[in-house]
């Protein structure tokens, strides 16, 4: 391109307040000025580097509008329509708080609080010690401390017992089975690696069996770790050990249940189980079927965790107060018997497929009256409990299905609306499933769809 075209193409490029008062205007409304006068100069500066190499882009203000558009509905975090009968859906936030965890989490934001204040005494008092007689009472162990989340709880605890080891380097003793990725690159070999204890591996990836165990175990063995293969199932020719046979070999045993379940669900393992049957400590996730914050939560004797309390590690994976406020509330419904309807997560587990059929006509009727042209229908679809949870356990659910229109097109339609609704894509259909969707969703779904036709 001539010199002279690529400076009139420069020229041309619209002054940033030229855009924020003309075509961007909304979008200031929406996102903010400075935030709005960002994206257009970062915009800006796309389109000068692509006249100096040669391009000759659209240099409109329209233009430079949906390009700081498209850049800033991808930033900051945004309440989102989850459409996908995923519960804990890792990418979407996990576990959504109950009313109760949400107003806990408030508070301790906007007040002062006894965090690490003993009222009693009017002395320092300890930010780890508001969730123990809670989390006693509903697990039956001697003692309990949260942290930042489970990953953290379980790299803690290993590091904790890295010292116990009396005849060398201390072992830590794993089935082949349970040698897992967790996600997030969290694997079980690594992260004994970063503790300081010896991997000692026993068994084949399909069958374990206790004698295995027991032909491990020595002076050096520090602790029997039982991982739940949470996301994954192996099934066949099997064989694995539970925490009850583990308990009577002598060592520690370590359960990371991960999920962290308090209720039963689909054969999830139970927190309070694990500990009856002997776990001298159990790692969980406060997010996951718990249905509260992210956390990790470790229950067990208080020998063990006295020694994670002490360990220097605690203090770099210690839990903010946000979260420990809301970790408290969500406990409570549980202690109070309100956990089924108060916990998002336990409430969208459990809803019987009948009453969901209702919400899906409703929903389904409404989009036919705001979006004419597509095709709306109910049909039966399988929910999942997500995050790592229940694998392979298939949740009967319904959904709205959308057709008559390139789902794909539909799906980024929906992902751009305010708020964004997330749905997913099956055989040639979109569809939006109704378990996930919580009080207000309903009406975004509709507006979105909405909108979507309206081009
Ligand atoms: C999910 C999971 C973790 C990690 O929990 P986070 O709270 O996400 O850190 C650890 N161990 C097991 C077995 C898990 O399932």
């Amino acid at each position: 391109m001539l010199d002279a075209e690529r400076q009139s193409l420069l020229r041309k490029l619209p002054a940033v307040d030229a855009v924020l008062r003309g075509p961007a205007a909304r979008l200031a409304e929406r996102h903010g000025r400075a935030a709005t006068a960002a994206a257009v100069r970062e915009v800006l500066e796309g389109l000068r580097r692509e006249i100096a190499s040669g391009g000759s882009p659209d240099v409109s203000g329209e233009a430079v509008a949906g390009g700081a558009a498209r850049l800033l509905s991808g930033r900051g975090l945004r309440r989102v329509v989850n459409a996908t009968g995923v519960v804990l859906h890792t990418n979407l936030g996990r576990a959504v708080l109950s009313e109760h965890a949400a107003e806990a989490a408030v508070r301790a934001a906007t007040r002062y609080s006894n965090l690490e204040y003993d009222l009693s005494s009017g002395r320092r008092g300890s930010r780890y010690d508001h969730a123990v007689p809670l989390l006693r009472q509903l697990t039956g162990a001697e003692d309990a401390l949260v942290v930042n989340n489970c990953a953290g709880a379980t790299l803690l605890a290993l590091s904790a017992l890295a010292g116990d080891g009396e005849e060398g380097p201390p072992e830590v003793v794993v089935s082949r089975g349970q040698l897992i990725e967790i996600g997030g690159g969290f694997r079980i070999p690594e992260v004994l690696e970063l503790s300081g204890v010896t991997l000692r591996e026993v068994g084949t990836t399909n069958r374990t069996r206790l004698s295995d165990y027991e032909r491990a175990l020595s002076g050096r063995t520090s602790a029997i770790l039982w991982v739940h293969p949470s996301n994954f199932e192996i099934r066949g020719f099997t064989e694995a050990v539970g925490v009850s046979e583990l308990a009577t070999l002598g060592p520690p045993v370590v359960a990371d249940l991960g999920s962290g379940a308090l209720m039963p669900v689909g054969g999830e393992p139970l927190v309070q189980t694990a500990v009856r049957e002997g776990a001298e400590l159990v790692l969980f996730s406060g997010d996951k079927l718990l249905g509260g914050p992210q956390a990790g939560i470790a229950v067990g004797s208080a020998r063990l965790v006295r020694r994670m309390r002490r360990h220097p590690l605690v203090r770099a994976l210690r839990a903010d107060k946000l979260c420990l406020a809301a970790l408290e509330a969500t406990l409570r419904a549980y202690l109070e018997g309100r956990a089924e309807e108060e916990i998002p997560a336990q409430r969208m587990l459990r809803e019987p497929a009948e009453e969901l059929e209702a919400r899906a006509r409703r929903l389904a009727s409404s989009v036919a009256r705001a979006a004419p042209g597509l095709e709306v229908e109910v049909v039966p679809s399988v929910a999942r409990s997500g995050g790592g949870t229940l694998p392979g356990h298939e949740i009967p659910s319904r959904a709205v299905r959308v057709s008559g229109t390139d789902p794909e097109a539909l799906a980024a339609r929906l992902r751009d609306a305010e708020p964004p609704v997330v749905g997913w894509v099956h055989e040639g259909s979109l569809l939006l499933d109704v378990r996930t969707l919580l009080p207000g969703d309903e009406e975004a779904v509709v507006e979105a769809l909405r909108g979507a036709v309206r081009g």
